[in-house]
């Protein structure tokens, strides 16, 4: 069993290892997610056998994507004492990739997703055991690997970018918050976190919303980004009712402005998906993705990152910047 986890986590995607030139495929984060809620990976919960086969999917899949070991000891992995649990505590790691910037200086924007669930959640003899977690949220993890290979390939960033996977979010956001605590560069260094957390859900054309609406200076970096881009805006803030269930809540906690983007989030499908599979062991490949909206998210964040990682874009105090005529020109400083 687990020479064939390893075996499954270790071999880069081939399909994967070149950037789409017509935008991130759904086919790639299907295979993404193939892997990851495969039962092979029991649920992925950390410390299991089944997590330490995602922790070295994700550094794999960061080395292929092209991106840096990010941790502060110069390797893939923070990491991490699971502590509000019964019984032992559980080691597991947040896995750390970076795309350098060409600035210098530091400054440094966050992309991230948690890679664990919830493993085995039925009793023996049930006839599902495993909470397989394929939206939730190995859809994310998916979207973080393409992100990465998008921002590591073509023109490099201006600011610095860290691409996170956490574990323990579904034991209180712990991993976000043991990043956060003592994180690899300043924390007054990082700008801003743009958190991927269960987006497998909506069809392309899905109205881009903010979790996190008004809570942070992003917003009009994302709005005027997305419009750009053709897509529609929710300038409502219902989506906030999910701030504090995600990791994004934890770097707000910290101090470092964070938000949860895209077409996941309004129109009633995040609540359809809440009400069904989330957290049941039919969350899984075989329940059915929807993954045109996911794809479509990605790209968003591609760019995203690309004008949040530019001084001119997204200004801040700390960073001396040349006046350019630029459509996104009116970004505000979030500190
Ligand atoms: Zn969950």
């Amino acid at each position: 069993m687990r020479r064939s986890l390893l075996a499954a986590a270790l071999v880069p995607l081939a399909a994967c290892a070149t950037v789409p030139s017509g935008g991130i495929s759904e086919g790639a984060l299907r295979q993404h997610i193939a892997i990851l809620a495969s039962d092979a990976f029991e649920g992925r919960k950390p410390g299991t056998a089944g997590g330490r086969a995602t922790e070295a999917y994700v550094a794999g899949q960061f080395a292929a994507a092209g991106l840096s070991p990010g941790a502060a000891d110069g390797s893939w992995l923070q990491r991490v004492r699971l502590v509000p649990q019964k019984g032992d505590p559980v080691l597991a790691n947040n896995i750390i990739g970076r795309v350098r910037g060409t600035l210098g200086g530091g400054e440094t924007i966050v992309v991230m997703a948690h890679w664990d669930h919830l493993g085995l959640c039925r009793p023996p003899g049930a006839r599902d055991r495993i909470c397989n977690g394929a939206v939730d949220n190995a859809s994310g993890v998916a979207v973080l690997i393409e992100t990465a290979r998008g921002v590591a390939h073509g023109q490099r960033p201006l600011r610095d970018v860290l691409f996170v996977a956490t574990t323990g979010e579904e034991m209180g956001l712990l991993g976000a918050r043991a990043f956060v605590a003592n994180p690899p560069v300043p924390r007054d260094r990082i700008l801003a976190a743009l958190n991927l957390d269960t987006v497998a859900v909506g069809p392309r054309g899905s109205a881009v919303s903010i979790v996190g609406r008004g809570m942070t200076g992003l917003d009009p970096v994302v709005d005027a980004l997305a419009r750009s881009l053709g897509r529609r805006v929710d300038a409502g803030r219902g989506a906030n009712a999910l701030v504090r269930r995600q990791d994004g809540w934890a770097m707000m906690e910290a101090g470092v402005p964070a938000i949860l983007v895209g077409g996941a989030y309004a129109g009633g499908l995040l609540e359809r998906f809440l009400k069904g599979r989330y957290h049941q062991p039919d969350d899984d490949v075989a329940s059915g993705l929807v993954l045109s909206g996911a794809a479509e998210d990605a790209d968003l964040h591609v760019a995203l990152v690309r004008a949040l990682a530019d001084p001119r874009r997204f200004p801040t105090a700390a960073t001396p910047h040349p006046p350019a005529n630029h459509a996104l020109d009116s970004a505000t400083n979030p500190h």
